[in-house]
């Protein structure tokens, strides 16, 4: 049975020279709970310990539909000021462009304001990738650009990347951009399966992209399956990690990673242990077969 190739020890982040960990953790959950400062640098401290470096966070993370934007920004922000070190271990992501109450904002004098928020809240000068969280369908793509390419000219970014946009649309914004992208961020995960097949992951090798999966699980989902789909494609995981002496989780990250686009599955976990479980999906090994007895049983039907 012919294997897939091993992920790589390291990735290179688009065109952009920056080389991250070929799994990242996420913060989406990190203001959650009552975490404090000190919970938040143990969860850091795990993720780094377990060799996952890239780190994204947003602007809106900790919002609960009332308030708390950018709680979670502002609690690695005290990690970072209560140990300055970490920040040169890590290579940190966030985005912007959501703004309650208002679903979406791209306008230039909205991205400029969001991207200095984000620089104060998480207390450094810059970040290493910034995204555009979700796409502003009343923001001209050129003037997108201009904001964002001047905010790499200024150091306050280095570099830029875009999460939900259809493929038209990152077109469209890297067409207008001097510092082209370097990351797209849809979700994919074994139950969420469309970019395989509608061209953004093509588009993504195309372009130089990397894609980075959010809710690799299914947002937990694949942990207790429920629908007897979703259960399918938790065997078909479980036949694999069984083999490999892995947990299914750990096979769910693999699976996205054996993908010839490069996909950096972005760990939503915000316990320790399982956070670096993860590190685990490096070393498992993918057959053509196995992988595609996943897609099938998450496309439900037999493919032509
Ligand atoms: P996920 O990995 O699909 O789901 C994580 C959830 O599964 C957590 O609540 C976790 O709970 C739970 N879980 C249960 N058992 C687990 C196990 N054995 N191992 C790991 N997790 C387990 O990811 P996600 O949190 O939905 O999203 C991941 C990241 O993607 C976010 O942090 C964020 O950075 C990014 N994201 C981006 C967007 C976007 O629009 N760009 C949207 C959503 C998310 P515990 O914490 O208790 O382990």
């Amino acid at each position: 049975m012919s294997e897939l190739p091993l992920p790589p020890a390291t990735r290179t982040l688009g065109h952009s020279g920056i080389a991250v960990s070929p799994i990242a953790w996420g913060m989406w959950r990190l203001a959650e709970n009552g975490r404090t400062a000190g919970d938040a640098a143990r969860l850091v401290h795990a993720a780094l310990d377990a060799g996952i470096t890239f780190l994204d966070t947003a602007d809106i993370y900790g919002f609960d539909g009332a308030g708390g934007f950018g709680d979670a920004e502002a609690l690695l922000g005290e990690v970072l000021a209560a140990e300055p070190g970490l920040r040169g271990q890590m290579v940190l992501a966030t985005k912007g462009g959501i703004l309650p109450p208002l679903p979406y904002d791209q306008s230039a004098d909205y991205l400029r304001k969001a991207i200095n928020d984000s620089l104060t809240r998480l207390k450094v000068d810059h970040v290493d990738l910034w995204q555009i969280h979700r796409p502003d369908i009343l923001a001209h793509p050129q003037e997108v650009a201009r904001v964002l390419d001047d905010a790499v000219a200024s150091g306050k970014v280095r570099s830029l990347g875009v999460s939900n946009f259809t493929g038209a649309q990152t077109a469209a914004l890297n067409h207008f951009l001097d510092r082209k992208l370097v990351s797209t961020q849809p979700e994919i995960s074994p139950l969420r399966i469309t970019c395989f097949e509608n061209g953004e992951l093509d588009q993504a090798m195309m372009l130089g992209l990397t894609p980075m999966a959010w809710s690799p699980l299914g947002g937990g989902l694949l942990t207790a399956p429920e629908s007897a789909r979703d259960k399918a494609v938790a065997a078909a995981l479980d036949t694999v990690a069984q083999a490999q002496g892995v947990s299914r989780t750990v096979a769910a990250y693999s699976w996205l990673m054996a993908h010839p686009a490069g996909i950096i599955p972005i760990i939503g976990s915000q316990n320790a242990g399982r956070i670096a479980e993860g590190a685990a999906a490096l070393s498992v090994r993918w057959t053509r077969q196995d992988w595609y007895a996943v897609l099938v049983a998450a496309r439900g039907v037999p493919l032509p």
